[in-house]
């Protein structure tokens, strides 16, 4: 074969020539990339986060922590300090376990690589959290997702009838519902944990400003697993999620969790933060205080059609909503359009509760908007 080689060093036009186009699986050339919109100088209500501030000594504790880390060190792999305060707050039954991810994305793709036998899928409802689709597509699994009721509930017959037709090996509820913000009706996710032949996913990453949880109810059936971010409450830029349920399926994907997948960093300060669980919280309260409010006064618009939401973001369908969003843009507040993304969510906008002064600047953006664009 020595020839070949030679023939073709010479000749590089008749070798074949690598490509992201030829090399690369369809299902990946056929994704598009997650968008995140640039937000320099812009009152930021695109992303969920948390708009306050810690208090000047929280800060100070945090800053002493982080000048004596051993960053030139390996994370503990075991993050048993982080563990031990994320089990203190999140009272999980006995004999419960965690497993902490690089925000809970890395934790959704953890579950689906474990499971993604040829032909398994992985079930979810639509419009909901647009990475359970992609990360489907990362690991090659069917997706399937079914569409949501009027008022984007769940169509509970249609979910039990997809179970059944597709045996999924992996379902995700995320409740509260992104992008929707409402809560779907508990009973029903409770038959459709029953009727799963695989894993049931509750994504609670808006468990914070929510009524209720199914924490509690892991213990009850062995197909349940629930998992959260603590994006939402404060640390988004900690990347920290965990997985909770039954120390048998923990301790396998314990297996694909990359060794020091949580840095230094996040651990010493996201334990710290719980430590403060009840600043956080009363943040969370204030949020949720906003939210009634910034309900009240998108309600109060002209051709505005508002829905209810138990997170800390509000979605809203308008007239002509991608114009809306880019005069809101020009306006210096940056929001989320979802216009186009799904069919159930055509002229839809989502913006997320900020402060009270952020909160009334776009209001007054939005008004402003509306009223030119008539
Ligand atoms: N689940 C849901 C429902 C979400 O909305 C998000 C973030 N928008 C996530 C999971 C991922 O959160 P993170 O990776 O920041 O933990």
């Amino acid at each position: 074969m020595n020839w070949l080689v030679s023939i073709l060093n010479f000749m590089p036009s008749l070798r074949y020539t690598v490509t992201p186009e030829n090399l690369f699986r369809q299902e990946i050339l056929a994704l598009h990339a997650y968008h995140v919109q640039p937000a320099s100088g812009m009152v930021k209500l695109d992303a969920m986060e948390n708009p306050y501030h810690l208090p000047q000594e929280v800060r100070d504790e945090i800053a002493q922590l982080v000048a004596d880390a051993a960053i030139n060190r390996y994370p503990d792999p075991g993050a048993h300090q982080l563990k031990i305060g994320i089990g203190k707050m999140t009272n999980l039954p006995t004999g419960m376990d965690i497993l902490l991810g690089n925000g809970s994305d890395e934790i959704i793709q953890l579950l689906a690589m474990a499971v993604a036998k040829p032909g398994a899928v992985l079930l979810s409802v639509e419009p909901s959290f647009v990475m359970y689709k992609m990360i489907a597509a990362f690991v090659g699994m069917k997706y399937v997702g079914v569409p949501l009721a009027e008022g984007f509930s769940l169509d509970l017959q249609a979910m039990l009838d997809a179970i059944k037709r597709e045996q999924p090996a992996l379902v995700f509820l995320a409740y509260p519902n992104n992008p929707t913000g409402n809560a779907f009706d508990a009973d029903a996710i409770k038959q459709i944990i029953l009727t799963t032949p695989g894993l049931v996913v509750v994504d609670e990453a808006y468990y914070a400003f929510a009524r209720d949880s199914f924490v509690p109810l892991l213990a009850d059936y062995d197909n349940l697993l629930v998992m959260r971010t603590f994006s939402k409450l404060g640390m988004a830029g900690l990347r920290l999620g965990f997985l909770a349920g039954a120390p048998a399926w923990l301790e396998q994907l314990e297996k694909l969790r990359l060794p020091y997948n949580v840095g230094v960093l996040p651990q010493i300060v996201g334990a710290k933060l719980l430590e403060h669980h009840d600043i956080l919280l009363a943040q969370a309260e204030c949020i949720k205080q906003e939210r009634v409010k910034l309900f009240a006064a998108i309600s109060g618009l002209m051709e505005v059609k508002v829905f209810p939401s138990e997170a800390n973001f509000i979605l809203f369908r308008v007239a002509r909503a991608t114009m809306v969003f880019e005069g809101l843009k020009q306006r210096g507040v940056l929001i989320k359009n979802l216009n186009g993304g799904h069919p159930a969510l055509s002229d839809c906008l989502r913006v997320t509760v900020g402060t009270a002064e952020e909160n009334q600047k776009f209001i007054a953006a939005l008004q402003e908007t509306i009223r030119v664009s008539l």
